[in-house]
């Protein structure tokens, strides 16, 4: 027995071996050599994952929350305009954070749980309030919507909007090409399809961001997001000296360091294609078996996740069942919708094997749960699909 369960839920993700080989290592001073190297690495390397080769990235201990916080944090001033494209619960989230940096925030929101806003809502609101900042979740994990990143970042762009994206449910998994789409900031967490265990935040900023950062009249109001601190620490360790504001989580950084190469030797195209055609197999098997997304439209369903309704006579206890039958998914998390649906990650490491896996212990949690459909259904048409 191999004692353990393949994790499929949307984060955190499996990770590879080389990458859980370098958590494990003896952790070594923030200022040795070999660690400078390593951090000067990671921070050229996010550049070409994040394909923002002007941007600044900032690589800080925290979680995705973090990130948006810092995101917030340093570009936005009391009773400055901000427009969330809100997709749902972690777009809710950044107007929370947004407000409580004094945002003024206007939601455009999409008329169903499960859609996103029309295009020319959006538009219709970045020119009636012609904010400072725009924000976008790239997926909303809570709904497996995605957004539509690069028609709306050049909308953000054409009404002059700072334009910020929620990537911790897609960078690495999702097509993004932060400087191409005009995206000012983009921001992640290690745990995603980053491909590293927790403890990361992970932000890109470009230089319209920067200029906005240092134009700025007041101070940021907060000591731990400020890039006044940060900054200098990031362009010692790009420079290969040794800085110190918080101290680096030196594992997680190797760990990191491992992974954003193995991410660049995949290639970011092979990357965006890998996480559309294992999606598009993991969505023909359920679909093979009458189980029906949340997402409205296929061009609303992200690549990096799955949201399915429970289908009839089934409920929450199927996520168990599937745990039973050997792979972790996860509940819903909407709050309108939440004992009425269940999600599946399928993102980072994830091979054709895993989605074959999971799609069969679906299928014998569904048989335990007296759902009637035709068994193997499922894993044959993720078999056709791959
Ligand atoms: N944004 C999105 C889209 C997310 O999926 C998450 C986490 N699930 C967050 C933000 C918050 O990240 P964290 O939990 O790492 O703070």
């Amino acid at each position: 027995m191999k004692n353990r369960k393949l994790l499929m839920i949307p984060g955190p993700v499996e990770f590879t071996p080389a990458v859980l080989r370098a958590m494990g290592m003896p952790t070594t001073s923030h200022v040795a050599a070999n660690f400078i190297e390593i951090y000067g690495q990671v921070l050229e390397d996010m550049r070409r994952v994040f394909v923002s080769p002007s941007g600044q990235p900032f690589v800080v201990p925290g979680t995705g929350t973090l990130a948006m916080e810092m995101a917030a944090a340093n570009v936005v001033e009391a009773g400055d305009k901000a427009l969330v494209v809100n997709t749902g619960y972690f777009s809710d989230r950044f107007a929370k954070i947004l407000e409580r940096h004094g945002a003024i925030v206007t939601h455009c929101h999409a008329k169903v749980v499960g859609d996103a806003p029309p295009i020319h809502e959006v538009e219709a609101a970045l020119e009636a309030i012609r904010p400072k900042v725009m924000t976008i979740t790239h997926v909303d994990t809570s709904t497996g919507v995605a957004a539509n990143v690069r028609e709306l970042a050049a909308l953000g762009r054409k009404y002059h909007a700072l334009v910020i994206v929620d990537g911790v449910c897609a960078t690495a998994g999702e097509e993004m090409r932060q400087e191409d789409w005009g995206i000012d900031m983009a921001l992640t967490a290690s745990q995603k399809a980053i491909g590293v265990p927790p403890g990361l935040a992970l932000v890109v900023a470009g230089p319209r961001a920067m200029d906005a950062f240092r134009k700025r009249s007041r101070p940021v109001g907060s000591v731990y997001s400020d890039w006044t601190e940060w900054l200098p620490i990031m362009q010692a360790y790009e420079g290969r000296k040794p800085g110190y504001f918080a101290t680096p989580a030196v594992n997680l950084i190797w760990a990191l360091n491992v992974s954003l190469k193995e991410i660049l030797v995949e290639g970011m195209d092979a990357r965006f294609a890998r996480h559309r055609s294992l999606s598009a197999a993991f969505k023909a098997g359920i679909e093979a078996i009458g189980l029906r997304q949340l997402p409205v439209r296929p061009d609303v369903q992200a690549s990096t996740l799955t949201a399915i309704y429970y289908p009839d006579g089934v409920d929450k206890n199927l996520v168990k069942l599937v745990d039973d039958a050997g792979v972790l998914i996860a509940g819903g998390l909407h709050p309108a919708l939440r004992e009425k649906y269940f999600r599946v990650g399928h993102m980072g490491a994830v091979t054709a094997g895993d989605i074959v896996a999971t799609v069969a212990a679906i299928e014998s949690a569904l048989v335990k749960a007296g759902y009637r459909f035709e068994k193997g259904a499922g894993v044959a048409a993720v078999q056709r699909s791959l």
